[in-house]
């Protein structure tokens, strides 16, 4: 399997900014342990009922996407919890290539900074 043509160091996290990330039992049991709570505390703590889903991220405000995962540090850009991380999180995205990194490359490469952070219309 080639390797990752993707950098999440280099990246101001997209995929943490969805609006919905969904977890299941499984990971707020996983998130539970991690953070020492009851499923109950955990719950109420990091998930809220949104969406059509039980158990839905809560999320926190962020300078440039509006909001943003809990669990996403906003200064360092990164997760927090990422031996802990739900199974959505772990599973994106996917094959070998992340398609908002390859944008976030084209738009660095055309307005010639390595730090340009190109916006998508995630809502807030
Ligand atoms: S959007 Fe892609 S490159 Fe950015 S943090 Fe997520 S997986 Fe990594
Ligand atoms: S748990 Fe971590 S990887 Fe998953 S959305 Fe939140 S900050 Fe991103």
């Amino acid at each position: 399997m080639s390797p990752p043509q993707y950098k999440c160091q280099k990246c101001p996290g997209y995929c943490c900014s969805y609006p919905l990330i969904p977890l299941d039992k499984r990971d707020v049991e996983r998130l539970a342990r991690h953070h020492k709570l009851s499923f109950a505390e955990a719950k109420q703590a990091f998930t809220k009922e949104e969406h059509g889903r039980k158990y839905a991220m809560r999320r926190k405000k962020d300078p440039v996407f509006g909001k943003i995962c809990r669990f996403f540090d906003i200064k360092k850009r990164c997760c927090t919890i990422y031996a802990a991380r739900p199974a959505v999180c772990r599973s994106f995205p996917g094959g070998g290539r992340c398609g908002y990194y390859d944008f976030l490359s084209f738009e660095r490469r055309a307005q010639e900074d390595e730090k340009f952070v190109a916006l998508t219309n995630h809502d807030a």
